[in-house]
């Protein structure tokens, strides 16, 4: 939780589109009573093959686990031929299933894996415009650069509010298909008073995880006064804007914001009661890990070139190193290294940085493939990152796990284990999605 910040609301719950409502009569699993149960009933999740509980001490891998030395020390927590109890929106007990308490429904996962929801930490979902031919002409050679983001702010200032909510709408239901029970998005695609503010007021009627990034690149508006720019995004921007959000953000980069001007804006958002984040060392070496260190953000996005400084830095520190290999997939760039992150003891999300210049995917599985194949994580590591990594770099304790307590955010795979979410890239295998203890696709 952040400090001085209030917990944050339960999100409110999207109506299901008429696509989930075809995909939930797809489902396989079998539903003995009402499958939409928004009430305070209890529900038996039962015949789960293997269930991701994120809490080590529980399952394979844990001291306490006669499965230990098979097991091999995983985080997951994983529990065999397993079955969850959700009663509202939390669950209330994990265990083995024939240990599970009597409940008033009961859903048969048919021998499936069931896993937390995912929490997708880092988007960008408030845009209008397209950029396909940037892609293309990348993929045909180019390299990527900041300044493309200046296309996205001129489609997106034109755009009226109906067609941006319609956009991040659709995009977040792409997202819910695909797993994400959780999302932050963020500003940054406006670069006005007006246009951040309202950015940031759409995407805090679908989540409370609502980051404001007016420091995303110096507005074209201000093309030979970037303090100018700094003075309006620490002032009448950040007075306008942080009424919406509960992080502040900065692209800390050659060509967006040096290291002095991210700490003035960061520190401005500490002010006014918002935490910061930072997209950290992208494109080149630079100051912004050390940053997110000194400033305690909750993490440092990227990660991609980093000194033996950096990464000890992050490895003494509360700071999650994010990283997001579907920028470096859809840039041809190299890719974080994730194992030296991982082995030096830093704790890693995963993210998708979905976004429609550097990283149009909002697929956490497809990031999961890319981190197990690309960027050497083993897939335990990577779907912990993208579940239990996710919520440390939201400093959330109430998702990301499924343990009693925790919001009742569930995935059913198609698939013996989550395993195939690295060994099977690009299948749909998320069959089944149950958000706040609703199943909603
Ligand atoms: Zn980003």
């Amino acid at each position: 939780m952040t400090p001085g910040r209030p917990p944050p609301r339960p999100a409110p719950e999207p109506a299901p589109t008429a696509d989930q409502a075809t995909e939930d009569a797809m489902s396989n699993a079998t539903t003995v009573s009402p499958a939409h149960s928004a009430s305070t009933a209890s529900t038996l999740i039962t015949n789960i093959a293997a269930l991701v509980t994120n809490d080590p001490s529980l399952g394979w891998g844990s001291p306490r686990s006669s499965k230990f030395e098979s097991g091999g020390g995983s985080p997951l927590g994983l529990i065999q031929d397993a079955a969850v109890v959700i009663e509202g929106d939390h669950v209330v007990w994990t265990g083995d299933q024939s240990k599970a308490p009597a409940t008033d429904n009961r859903v048969d996962a048919g021998g499936r894996a069931v896993l937390p929801g995912f929490v997708d930490s880092h988007s960008h979902l408030v845009f209008a415009g397209d950029r396909t031919q940037e892609f293309n002409a990348r993929m045909s050679g180019r390299a990527y650069s900041a300044g493309g983001i200046r296309t996205t702010v001129a489609a997106t200032r034109a755009a009226t509010d109906a067609e941006l909510e319609a956009g991040l709408t659709r995009y977040l239901a792409e997202a819910l298909r695909q797993g994400t029970t959780t999302f932050e998005t963020k500003s940054g695609y406006g670069l006005t008073v007006e246009d951040e503010a309202r950015a940031l007021r759409i995407a805090a009627a679908h989540t409370d995880e609502v980051t404001y990034l007016g420091a995303h690149i110096v507005s074209p508006d201000y093309p030979d006064d970037p303090a100018g720019y700094v003075s309006l995004v620490t002032g009448e921007m950040l007075d306008a804007c942080a009424p919406y959000a509960r992080w502040i953000d900065v692209f800390c980069e050659k060509g967006a914001f040096d290291g002095d001007q991210a700490r003035a804006i960061l520190m401005a958002g500490k002010a006014k009661g918002l935490h910061p984040r930072i997209h950290a060392n992208q494109l080149s070496y630079g100051p912004g890990v050390q940053l997110a260190v000194e400033l305690d953000a909750a993490s440092a996005d990227h990660c991609t070139h980093l000194t033996a400084e950096d990464v000890d830095a992050l490895a003494n520190s509360r700071t999650v190193a994010t990283l997001l290999p579907g920028a470096e997939f859809s840039t041809r760039a190299e890719w974080p290294n994730a194992r030296r992150l991982l082995d030096a003891g830093v704790t890693v999300a995963l993210s998708t940085d979905c976004n429609p210049g550097s990283s149009f995917t909002s697929s956490v599985p497809f990031c999961i493939a890319l981190a197990v194949r690309d960027m050497r994580m083993t897939p335990d590591e990577a779907v912990w990152s993208a579940t239990a990594g996710g919520a440390a770099a939201l400093r959330r304790e109430d998702i990301g796990r499924l343990t009693p307590g925790a919001c009742a955010d569930l995935i059913l795979l198609d698939a013996p284990s989550h395993v195939h979410l690295a060994y099977r890239p690009g299948v749909p295998l998320v069959s089944g999605v149950w958000r706040r203890g609703t199943r909603v696709a």
